[in-house]
Formats: structure tokens, C-alpha cells, sequence
């Protein structure tokens, strides 16, 4: 994709799904029940400061449904914008590789069996990913469309700790390797707005991800939900929360940095309103992302200007 000439700035999934589909492709958000070792007690109970009751994943189906009732119901949301309705299951909730082998089989074959679906998305940590787990990716990688996600967050270890983030970022780079030597996409998320975390380390994370040769990336602005952990953790150290303008303005900035091959998934954050404590601009998520869009136009910015 030459992106200077064309209209679009960067290379956003929409673009990438059109591409390999030949058509609009929507995601349903599915609970495979999963809990998280960051949050059951194995690494820590406290889980990832960010993290909400839901286990990062605020619009998904229905916890204690089966795959297809779940699938099913939301397909009836989308079914009137989606003429084809061929969707990604996305693996959503928590920590989708948590759990007994056969049990992710189970629901991953579930949600592959199903008409509608013509690939899977499944959101992870990188040291929830062993050689069996692994094993299982690549069979299914060799037949279906697959993607993984990690969330990084940061590629700085201090700022990591403070998020109680629960491994190091080596083990990322390395499982990153692996994935790459079995020839398995994976997204990494990436927050802008950490306590304590400075534009240098935003660029720092981006060149990772940038060198471990991620398929894609969600750019995730830090919100705070009401009565969260985080809202708890901002009352005592009143850490910078960004405006509008100086958080479009970073993320135009990133872009910029980002090689030009990555799949950009997400550039914003996605708090249901009436749970937002801040930064209440947020809530508008078009407005957001329609000033990233006039920005990287008025400063002629396009993803890769400054990669390399
Ligand atoms: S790894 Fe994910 S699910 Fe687990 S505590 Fe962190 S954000 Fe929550």
C-alpha cells in the first residue's frame, strides 16, 4: 500500500479486511469465561491497573453463553450494515489463552464451525502463550484466518511495574519470535497516557513493536472509569491525564513512526460514557478520531514518514 498517494494515511484494518476479504468485515466480541493469572492470584490478584471488572473487554456477548448464542446475537446488532455478514470472532475478555488445552480447542473450533465466521481474533498475554497453546495456534493458523493480540501496553519495564503489569517485557520480544517463526499475525496494544510515562517511552514502545515485526497495533488512550482501581490510584498521585489536543497531537506523532506495513486497529479508547471519570472528552470518539484525521492532513503526516 503507497500511502503517500493515496488518500488514506495510514493502513487501517478496514483497508486491510477490504483487501483480503474484497469486502467489509465486522468483529464480534465474545466472553470465553477465562479469568487472568494477573488477577486469580498465579502472578498477582490485583490485575493490570487499567483493567476493569470485565477484564478489558466493556461490549462484548454474555459471560455464560455458548460461542454461537453468542455470536448469533450479535450478528442480529449488524446484521443490517453488514449486507455479507461474514464477521472475525474476536476472543475478547480477560486472558483467552488461560485455560486447559482442550477447553480453547472446544471454543475456538466453536467459533470457527459457525457460517457466519471467516476467521478468529484472540486477545492475550504474551506469558500465557506455552508451546502447547502454540501448537494449537499453528494448526489453526495453517487452515483458518487468525490473529493474536498482546497487550504490551508499554515497552518500559518501570512504567510496567506501576501498571502491575505482571511480566517483562522480554517475554514479549520473545514470544513475539515465536509467533513470527510460525508465521501467526499478532496486534500489540499499546496505551498512550501511563502514569509517570513520557513521550520518549511512547516512541520507544512504538520502535519496538516497529522492530519485533507486529502485524498490527491498537493505540489505546488511558481513561478512567469510575470507582476503578485507577480512579483510586489518580485521587493519590493526580498523574497527567491529556487533553484532546495534546493526545491527537501524540498519536499523529506515532503514526508518523509506525512502519508503514503494521495494520493500524484502533487509535483511541473506547469507555462506555456513563463509567468515564476521565478525560470526559473521550466519550466523543468520533470527534477524536476526525481531528487525528485533519491533523495528519494538515501537517502532511503519513504512516512511515519518520519510521527508520
Ligand atoms: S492482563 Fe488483561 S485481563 Fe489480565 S489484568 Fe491485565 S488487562 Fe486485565
Amino acid at each position: 500500500m503507497n500511502l503517500k498517494n493515496n488518500n488514506d494515511r495510514f493502513y487501517s484494518l478496514n483497508n486491510y479486511l477490504k483487501e483480503t476479504f474484497g469486502h467489509k468485515i465486522y468483529k464480534v466480541s465474545l466472553d470465553g469465561g477465562f479469568t487472568c493469572p494477573n488477577r486469580d492470584g498465579s502472578i498477582s490478584t490485583r490485575g493490570c491497573l487499567f483493567c476493569s471488572d470485565r477484564g478489558s473487554g466493556e461490549f462484548t456477548g454474555e459471560r455464560g453463553k455458548s460461542i454461537t448464542e453468542q455470536i448469533d446475537e450479535q450478528l442480529e446488532f449488524i446484521s443490517n450494515k453488514n449486507e455479507d455478514n461474514n464477521v472475525i470472532a474476536y476472543f475478547q475478555n480477560f486472558t483467552n489463552t488461560y485455560g486447559p488445552i482442550e477447553y480453547l480447542r472446544k471454543i475456538y473450533y466453536e467459533a470457527l464451525s459457525h457460517k457466519k465466521v471467516v476467521g478468529i481474533a484472540i486477545a492475550t498475554r504474551p506469558d500465557c502463550l506455552n508451546d502447547e497453546v502454540l501448537e494449537l495456534l499453528s494448526e489453526i493458523n495453517e487452515k483458518f484466518f487468525l490473529w493474536i493480540e498482546l497487550g504490551l501496553q508499554t515497552a518500559k519495564d518501570n512504567i510496567a511495574e506501576i501498571i502491575n503489569r505482571g511480566y517483562e517485557t522480554k517475554c514479549y520480544i520473545d514470544v513475539a519470535k515465536k509467533l513470527n517463526e510460525r508465521n501467526i499475525k499478532f496486534v500489540t496494544h499499546m496505551i498512550v497516557g501511563l502514569p509517570h510515562e513520557t513521550k520518549d517511552d511512547l516512541i520507544e514502545t512504538v520502535n519496538l513493536i516497529n522492530d519485533v515485526n507486529s502485524w498490527g497495533i491498537k493505540i489505546h488512550l488511558l481513561y478512567i472509569l469510575k470507582k476503578s482501581q485507577l480512579e483510586r490510584y489518580y485521587n493519590k498521585n493526580n498523574f497527567k491525564v491529556y487533553e484532546r489536543d495534546e493526545y491527537t497531537d501524540i498519536v499523529v506523532d506515532l503514526i508518523s513512526r509506525l512502519k508503514p506495513s503494521i495494520v493500524i486497529h484502533r487509535l483511541t479508547g473506547d469507555a462506555k460514557k456513563e463509567d468515564l471519570f476521565l478525560p470526559l472528552w473521550s466519550a466523543d470518539k468520533r470527534g477524536v478520531l476526525n481531528e487525528i484525521q485533519k491533523k495528519l492532513k494538515g501537517r502532511n503526516i503519513y504512516q512511515g514518514k519518520e519510521w527508520g
